[in-house]
């Protein structure tokens, strides 16, 4: 179910739940601001996920509230876990759903990164 992506921070969602090591995931690579894993349900080759440290629900909540350096410091993990899985010469797509609207589900930040294949054009 997408989710209202305006409703404040829920510390039960499941990556909170991830990222408190609650409950199991594949770890890809972690630093002070970002933790990455692989997605449960891949739609790509390669499909990984990145998230922030902090409580923010959404793109946009992230693009308000956090600090400069935690948004310095997640977007270079996002490139550093691209870089580092071999993506950049071939290439790999960014997605971060935001709001109902987006088919958002998970009310915690997560960037997708997508590759292993020619992905086509944007998704309409
Ligand atoms: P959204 O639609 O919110 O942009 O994407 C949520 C993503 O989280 C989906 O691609 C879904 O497969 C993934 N996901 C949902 N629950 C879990 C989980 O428990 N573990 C992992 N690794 N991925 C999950």
């Amino acid at each position: 179910m997408p989710i209202d992506a305006t409703l404040p921070y829920d510390d039960d969602n499941i990556f909170a739940k991830i990222l408190r090591g609650e409950i199991p995931s594949k770890k890809v690579y972690e630093d002070d601001h970002a933790y990455a894993f692989h997605d449960i349900n891949p739609q790509a080759p390669h499909h990984i996920l990145v998230i922030p440290k902090g409580r923010y629900v959404s793109w946009d909540d992230f693009s308000v509230k956090a600090s400069d350096t935690e948004i310095a410091g997640f977007v270079r993990a996002v490139g550093k876990v691209a870089r580092d899985a071999g993506f950049v010469e071939p290439g790999y797509r960014l997605l971060a759903n935001t709001g109902p609207d987006s088919h958002q589900e998970v009310p915690h930040l997560h960037v997708h990164i997508f590759a292993g294949k020619p992905l086509g054009p944007m998704l309409t």
